[in-house]
């Protein structure tokens, strides 16, 4: 296969990167890089920076703030961005929400949403987890009561990212408890965070952050104008924007420039008489991870290539996310393996990295679907 760029594409790939080059903020690219978490604002400022480019939602059509990108581009793209290294456009809005919105939202919802969520005016967060209803998503409690104009919300969602820096919210809702099928009497609702009745509460995860959250709603008035797609329909969007919540996942570019650093770290590493980088068994293991991610790459490609219908495939997406991940988290062990004891310094530069990237990242092989879920799709669309 011929990995080589086309003229036009090589030419965009160095649009890219002389925009990044001259807009990003080395500060927010020297965060990025250290692993640590920028600012809300810091995020916004980048997102609208990347906006008034069209790169914020780049395959969204430009009517909506997008850049009507195709497919190899926008791939272009995401890589120059992970390999900066920048923040990524907000995924909550430019991967997941949106696409839903362009396919289930009315006329008015695009209208009044789609712009916004591109320039990250209003920042949303993933309400689908529960307490009992995570792989098993369609098990979900939460419930909506119809009243008039208004649907009441009571219960809980758990393990909500960002949901204490977010405005609003995306929330799978229980809207008929008699449906024949848990897959049935499911909707899709858009709610205000600021609504009464709603708390929201941190949990502390194990690399010592706060990312997420439990989110409880106790009669929350949501209006019924704010359900995306048809009353206890809300399957067939979360289907859709699942698939698309897998594709993102593959981060060959955030592994890439993590080796890279690796690489660098273990240069500039001693162990004992000798550099980290001249032991046998370190080298070994960057040359392994080095040829899974360029085989994960020319999936990437092989997959992008293939016909429109092929593409939707789950089992396309579910082979990125597994993969992605693995290659992820090996980077993340060779990081730790390299730093040595170092790696538990818990300051806010180089030396505390590693520990708390590595503890994060065991967590992406559960967000977004656990490997375990994932190979179960593979062995139903390879076996049968
Ligand atoms: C860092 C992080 C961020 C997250 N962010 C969000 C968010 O923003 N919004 C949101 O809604 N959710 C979020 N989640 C939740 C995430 O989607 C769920 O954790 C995930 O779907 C797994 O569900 P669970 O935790 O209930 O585990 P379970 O579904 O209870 O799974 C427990 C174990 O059983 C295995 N298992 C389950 N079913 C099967 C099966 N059929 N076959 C084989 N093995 C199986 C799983 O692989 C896992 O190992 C986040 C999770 C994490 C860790």
């Amino acid at each position: 296969m011929d990995l080589q760029l086309a003229a036009a594409q090589a030419a965009f790939r160095d649009d890219v990167r002389a925009f990044l080059r001259e807009r990003l903020p080395g500060e927010l690219r020297e965060r990025v890089r250290l692993g640590l978490r920028p600012s809300r604002e810091q995020v916004v400022q980048w997102q609208r920076a990347l906006h008034e480019r069209g790169w914020a939602a780049p395959h969204w059509p430009r009517e909506f703030g997008g850049a009507d990108l195709g497919q190899m581009e926008r791939l272009i793209l995401m890589d120059e961005l992970q390999l900066a290294p920048a923040p990524l456009p907000l995924h909550f809005n430019v991967t997941m929400l949106g696409p839903v919105l362009l396919k289930y939202g009315t006329p008015e919802q695009k209208r009044d949403w789609l712009p916004r969520l591109a320039r990250l005016d209003v920042w949303f967060c993933q309400g689908f987890s529960e307490p009992g209803a995570g792989s098993d998503l369609a098990s979900l409690r939460t419930s909506a009561r119809h009243e008039g104009e208004h649907y009441v919300v009571n219960g809980q969602k758990t393990w909500t990212t960002y949901a204490h820096m977010a405005d609003w919210i995306f929330l799978l809702v229980r809207t008929d408890p008699q449906a024949a099928r848990k897959q049935e009497g499911i909707s899709f609702l858009l709610v205000d965070l600021k609504t009464p009745g709603i708390t929201i509460r941190p949990i502390h995860t194990i690399d010592g952050e706060h990312h997420l959250n439990e989110v409880f709603f106790d009669d929350v008035k949501v209006p019924v104008a704010n359900r995306v797609g048809d009353e206890n329909k809300g399957w067939d969007v979360t289907k859709s924007l699942l698939g698309s919540e897998r594709t993102g996942l593959a981060y060959v570019g955030m592994s890439r420039d993590r080796l890279d650093r690796a690489i660098e770290l273990a240069r500039n590493t001693r162990d004992g008489a000798r550099r980290v980088i001249d032991d046998p068994a370190i080298q070994a293991e960057i040359a392994w991870i080095d040829a899974e991610l360029r085989g994960l790459e020319v999936t990437n490609l092989r997959l992008l290539l293939c016909a429109q219908a092929q593409r939707d495939n789950p089992a396309f997406a579910s082979v990125l996310k597994l993969k992605g991940v693995e290659i992820q988290q090996q980077v993340a062990s060779l990081m730790l393996r390299i730093a040595g004891p170092a790696a538990l310094a818990r300051s806010e530069d180089e030396r505390g990295v590693p520990a708390t990237r590595y503890f994060f990242t065991r967590a992406s092989s559960i967000y977004g679907g656990t490997t375990e879920v994932q190979k179960d799709v593979l062995a139903k669309a390879v076996l049968g």
